[in-house]
């Protein structure tokens, strides 16, 4: 999606050769007319997918999600990261582990929201390790819902989550793919022409 990659290589700070701050637009400070582009494009991409439901993770999911969840005309549901495991009734749980923030949370949807009837598009900011969306994954799967596949606003290809999810057979569509972040320059890998 050239018009986040532009905004991606105007705005984005490389931290580390790792770690990409997008807090202008993503992160901290949110681009409303960017998210709904973004969020346009996720509903493009699985327009003819059945969506009942997206499914994302607080905080900085919701921004995209809720943008798509507008375009497809369905509910966005935000995993909440726990931090007790206590008051677990009702809910479908998963541990995911942050590398970026070195820690573990336990994080959980409602058994209300997300249900064997829905078909679900997860949606994410970042795709690193893959932990976060493999959470995600995992409650869909609990509540024996169908996934439709996994919406990315950007990935980073050289990290294994991406081909992690995708070696189980499940989609994924990043709208950004970067090759890398070394010398404190961002590159992106190409995209494949959408369907
Ligand atoms: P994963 O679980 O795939 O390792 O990491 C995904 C989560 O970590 C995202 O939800 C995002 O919050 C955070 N994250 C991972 N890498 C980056 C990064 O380079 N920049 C920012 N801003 N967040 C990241």
């Amino acid at each position: 999606m050239q018009l986040l990659k532009d905004r991606i290589i105007q705005d984005g700070k490389v931290l580390s050769d790792d770690v990409l701050k997008v807090d202008t637009f993503l992160n901290h400070q949110v681009d409303p007319v960017l998210m709904k582009a973004i969020g346009e494009e996720f509903a493009r991409r699985f327009e003819n997918d059945g969506i009942t439901k997206i499914v994302t993770i607080e905080s900085s999911g919701i921004a995209p999600s809720v943008m798509a969840g507008l375009t497809l005309g369905v509910p966005v549901i935000f995993a909440r990261k726990r931090k007790s495991l206590t008051l677990t009734d009702h809910l479908y749980t998963a541990s995911v582990h942050s590398y970026t923030k070195q820690e573990t949370n336990e994080i959980s949807v409602s058994k209300d929201f997300v249900t064997k009837e829905d078909t679900v598009l997860v949606i994410d900011d970042f795709l690193a390790n893959g932990q976060a969306a493999l959470g995600l994954i995992d409650i869909v799967s609990q509540a024996d819902a169908k996934l439709a596949g996994v919406g990315i606003v950007i990935e980073k290809g050289f990290q294994p989550g991406g081909a992690f999810i995708r070696e189980k057979g499940i989609r994924v569509e990043s709208l950004a793919n970067l090759a890398s972040l070394e010398n404190g320059e961002v590159t992106f890998i190409e995209e494949e022409p959408s369907k």
